[in-house]
């Protein structure tokens, strides 16, 4: 009998440490270079805000192929030269890290935000949260994995409510420390009970608590939760706000139509596609949201004014 945020930091560890996950699934950074790219010119800019202190630490939880990071310091170093971070990613995987390292020459790696080192920070995460261990509680019964079924000891009808410490813990951290954090995942805006533990396995949805480590397993983000928890530790908090409006108030469609336009028509009717795919409600657009915790002094960031 394992709790089942036990299981699924167990399930979720072997998982990343042994398979592609993007061969089971796509991530915003994956689908179009823009989202990498206007992520990297909102560091850029809180940067300047937080009165550009050198040797600042630009830091990103659970960089997948590093694709975001890639796409973020390319635009930079084009729009914001002076902008020169210091690379620091929280990563458990062996495998990715080596990715990782392939496209991010400097790169330092972490076990976990809490290893972070001090100092002026811009903190990135892009669908990390969500892979993090919840717990199920329902009345007084708490969820069990045993042989392959979840269980509940003691039983109870009530519904059921999710947290997810760890991710409390480090919003708290990073409110703690005065850093300016964007966090982009998906979940409801405001907290909801019910069962949101979901698996994909080879590409399809798939039953998540048999066969641990071979499946992604995901739940959503309580923003209203981190948001309140950031709050508490003494940070402002914007948003959320869903994805696509987001990205398009950062520019994702003019952006993208700069770089189609160089393009031959299939290519670029393919990004904008892409585009499209981010930001549309029905698609990732909604479902999806940003939300970002900074220092108090520090005005409103782009992409959640009114
Ligand atoms: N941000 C990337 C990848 C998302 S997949 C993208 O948008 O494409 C989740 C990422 O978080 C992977 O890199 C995974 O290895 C990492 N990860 C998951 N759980 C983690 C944990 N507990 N500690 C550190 N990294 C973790």
């Amino acid at each position: 009998m394992e709790r089942l945020d036990a299981f699924m930091a167990r399930a979720n560890a072997a998982y990343y440490a042994t398979r592609d996950p993007f061969a089971d699934f796509t991530t915003s950074p994956e689908i179009s270079q823009v989202f990498g790219e206007l992520l990297g010119l909102w560091a850029a800019v809180m940067w300047r805000e937080m009165g550009s202190p050198p040797g600042i630490l630009l830091a990103e939880a659970g960089p997948g192929r590093g694709t975001l990071m890639a796409d973020a310091l390319r635009a930079t170093a084009q729009a914001a030269p002076d902008f020169r971070p210091a690379l620091h990613l929280v990563e458990s995987s062996p495998r990715l890290r080596a990715i990782q390292a392939g496209k991010l020459p400097g790169a330092v790696w972490h076990e976990s935000v809490e290893d972070l080192p001090p100092g002026p920070m811009v903190f990135l995460a892009n669908e990390f949260l969500d892979a993090l261990p919840i717990r199920q509680i329902r009345g007084e019964g708490e969820a069990f994995v045993v042989d392959g079924e979840r269980v509940w000891s003691p039983d109870s009808d009530a519904p059921i409510q999710e947290t997810c410490d760890v991710a409390i813990d480090i919003v708290r951290a990073l409110a703690a420390r005065g850093a300016t954090a964007l966090i982009l995942d998906y979940g409801p805006s405001e907290s909801a009970p019910g069962d949101s533990v979901q698996a994909i396995r080879d590409g399809a949805p798939a039953d998540p608590f048999v066969d641990p480590g071979t499946a992604d397993l995901t739940a959503h983000v309580d923003f209203a939760a981190l948001a309140r928890a950031a709050r508490a530790a003494g940070a402002n908090v914007h948003g959320p706000t869903p994805q696509g409006k987001f990205l398009a108030s950062l520019g994702l469609f003019q952006r993208t139509g700069i770089l189609a336009r160089t393009q031959p028509p299939a290519r670029a009717g393919a990004m904008i596609q892409a585009a499209q795919r981010l930001a549309e409600p029905d698609r990732m657009g909604r479902l999806f949201k940003a939300m970002a915790i900074c220092h108090p002094g520090l005005p409103t960031p782009p992409g959640f004014e009114a």
